[in-house]
């Protein structure tokens, strides 16, 4: 008999237990243990939090059903949603209830989505097969110990289970050093700091009106709280010809806000894509990547050449050229078929104005050129992924994740491209152009902008504690300074093996269980943050370099040795995280 103890009933959790489900063998008995204080949909998608809070997926791009077996969540909501919202006692009236609305392609409340997830859990342990049990424990899992044929786990008492699985995803970290100097500070001044959380957590309501709050960081957890501050101040925004204004209440924050490359993320085209309409590479194809010897380098510029062939296949849409320049183009070198078909530059796709737009803007005419930017990024957003031609690239840059993922699985890249070049640089630059706000945001962004209500720093933001005020600056204009009694990191807690506070994954480190990933060069072991496990298996290793046979992880505590953890399944895709839960459910019932 197989005795399984799924810890984390988030999305990666809940798709391990339907694997499981799938692949239990039919002449064995096997009971699953789901842990989750939270229950099904766990707690980044957790009914008691704010309505602000939306997804940054469109419904019809999240699935849990692995085989497209069930209802997307766009369909779900068409189709299922109102019954099974009505059944758990949701009233018709709240605003949960009007996400029912909601078309395909519009983002919904995070809560909405977790609902569905309650939703998916509920279908799946309807009809069990008599071999298998589910019993779902809210509880916290905070130790265990592994025996010779046993694991016995510490919770609201103690469970004894053959196989494990850690589906732990998200949480919290202690602050590192430079943000616990923050703390120091603001407790000792009586400010306020907060560290990387997800922005639902944090307690806005003591931040009083009216007073400049400094927030670091302009990527997702940015935009988060720009609605959560809207919210805050019972602000509203009107709309005209797809424009945006703010209509202020008088309790509004100044927020200062900032970053290394003070650049908010490139915002999320409009989507025009049907599930399952994926790019599909013309150069990186399997085959192509069986046979590739190269450095990361040179994978990261062919996937941008596989970009920029769908930006001149849309560019070069109603011209006699095109097909043979497209062919032209891919095999051959890039500025020669440009000049042979003389392509003016103004046509070109160029790359460094997407990654660094402000390279030639001054400090000064930052402020300006930031609202010029975000115009240009909402103009471009809303011809959509499928008819604006950079659009449309972008979206071939951000879904020709499976050359990488090659890559990853058969440790093909040396070890200091690994870290450097492509867990570092090309996955922050990767983050930036693909992984931004819904248009709405950016939009909502900008009007707050023209409201006087944010100010944008240059580029190299930098933030020190100065005469008990936290005070900031852009490096390359020192002169123009805030202070502020309020700092707010706004990112979510990476990945950290060392820092993370789950309790769980903190005893196991104590006792052995886990090892630290990371890659050697330059003389020197480089943590990547993710704990270690066999590829091929996802079973865990210990301390020793011994995998535990009946111990497996995903997701996010493995960020840095599988690549995009941060991420719910797309339907119709034969997505990563399907693949990876088939492998531990295949791999666990060897
Ligand atoms: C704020 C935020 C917004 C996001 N928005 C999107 C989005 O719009 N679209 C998208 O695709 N992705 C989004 N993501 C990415 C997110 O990582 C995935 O969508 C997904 O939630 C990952 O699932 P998971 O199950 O691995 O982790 P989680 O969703 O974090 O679930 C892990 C669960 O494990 C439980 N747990 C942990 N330790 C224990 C323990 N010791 N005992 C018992 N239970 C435990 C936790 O309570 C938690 O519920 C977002 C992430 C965050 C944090």
């Amino acid at each position: 008999m197989k005795k399984i103890a799924i810890i984390g009933a988030g999305p990666y959790g809940l798709i391990a237990l339907e694997r499981l489900i799938k692949q239990a063998p039919a002449d064995e008995e096997t009971n699953i243990l789901l842990f989750d204080p939270l229950g099904p949909g766990g707690e980044v998608w957790r009914s008691e939090q704010s309505s602000q809070v939306i997804m940054n997926t469109v419904m019809q791009h999240v699935t849990v059903f692995a085989e497209d077996q069930g209802p997307n969540l766009a369909e779900w909501s068409r189709n299922y949603a109102k019954d099974y919202l009505t059944t758990i006692g949701v009233p018709s009236s709240s605003d949960l209830f009007a996400e029912t609305n909601l078309g395909k392609n519009e983002y919904c409340q995070r809560r909405y989505y977790g609902i569905y997830q309650q939703w998916f859990y509920q279908e799946l342990v309807k009809n069990l097969p008599t071999h298998i049990t589910v019993s779902l424990i809210k509880e916290y899992v905070d130790d265990l110990t592994l025996e010779t044929n046993q694991i016995i786990l510490s919770a609201g008492k103690p469970y004894v289970v053959t196989d494990l699985i850690l589906a732990t995803g998200h949480g919290g970290n202690f602050l590192s050093s430079t943000e616990e100097e923050n703390q120091q500070f603001a407790n000792a001044h009586k400010l306020f700091y907060q560290g990387p959380i997800n922005p639902a957590d944090t307690p806005l309501e003591v931040i009083k009106n009216n007073e400049t709050v400094i927030l670091r960081g302009l990527g997702l957890s940015f935009y988060d709280y720009i609605g959560l501050f809207v919210d805050k101040w019972g602000g509203a925004f009107s709309e005209v010809d797809s424009h945006l204004t703010y209509q202020k209440t008088g309790k509004e924050n100044t927020l200062v806000v900032g970053s290394g490359r003070g650049l908010p993320y490139h915002t999320r085209p409009k989507n025009q894509k049907d599930a399952g309409e994926d790019a599909e590479p013309k150069i990186l194809t399997k085959k192509f990547m069986e046979v590739f010897g190269g450095s990361a380098e040179e994978l990261i510029d062919l996937l941008k050449k596989e970009a920029e062939l769908v930006y001149y296949q849309h560019q070069l849409v109603n011209s006699p050229i095109r097909e043979a320049f497209l062919r032209d183009y891919q095999l051959g070198d890039r500025q020669k078929v440009l000049t042979k078909y003389q392509i003016l530059v103004a046509d070109q796709f160029d790359w460094e104005k997407l990654f660094d737009p402000a390279k030639d803007i001054t400090p000064q005419d930052f402020p300006s050129f930031i609202k010029t930017y975000l115009a240009n990024d909402i103009a471009e957003a809303e011809q959509g992924n499928r008819n604006g031609a950079i659009a449309a690239a972008l979206d071939t840059y951000k879904e020709l994740q499976e050359p990488f993922n090659y890559m990853l699985d058969h440790e093909k890249f040396k070890p200091k491209e690994y870290f450097e070049d492509f867990f570092g640089n090309f996955n922050r630059n990767y983050s930036f152009l693909t992984i931004g706000a819904p248009v709405i945001r950016q939009k909502q962004l900008l009007a707050l902008a023209e409201a006087g209500i944010i100010e944008f720093l240059a580029p190299n933001m930098k933030v020190e504690k100065e005469k008990g005020q936290f005070r900031t600056y852009s490096k390359q204009l020192p002169e123009r300074q805030f202070s502020a009694s309020y700092l707010i990191e706004a990112r979510l807690p990476a990945t950290s093996f060392k820092r993370t506070k789950n309790k769980l994954l903190i005893q196991m480190r104590k006792k052995g269980y886990l090892k630290a990933h990371g890659v050697f060069y330059d003389g020197e072991f480089h943590e990547t943050g993710a704990l270690q496990v066999k590829r091929e298996t996802h079973q865990v290793i210990d301390k020793n370099g011994q995998v535990l046979p009946h111990v497996f992880c995903y997701g996010i505590p493995l960020e840095g040795l599988d690549w995009l953890n941060a991420a719910s399944p797309r339907p119709k895709s034969h997505d990563r995280v399907f693949q990876l839960a088939e492998q531990i459910a295949s791999n666990l019932f060897i």
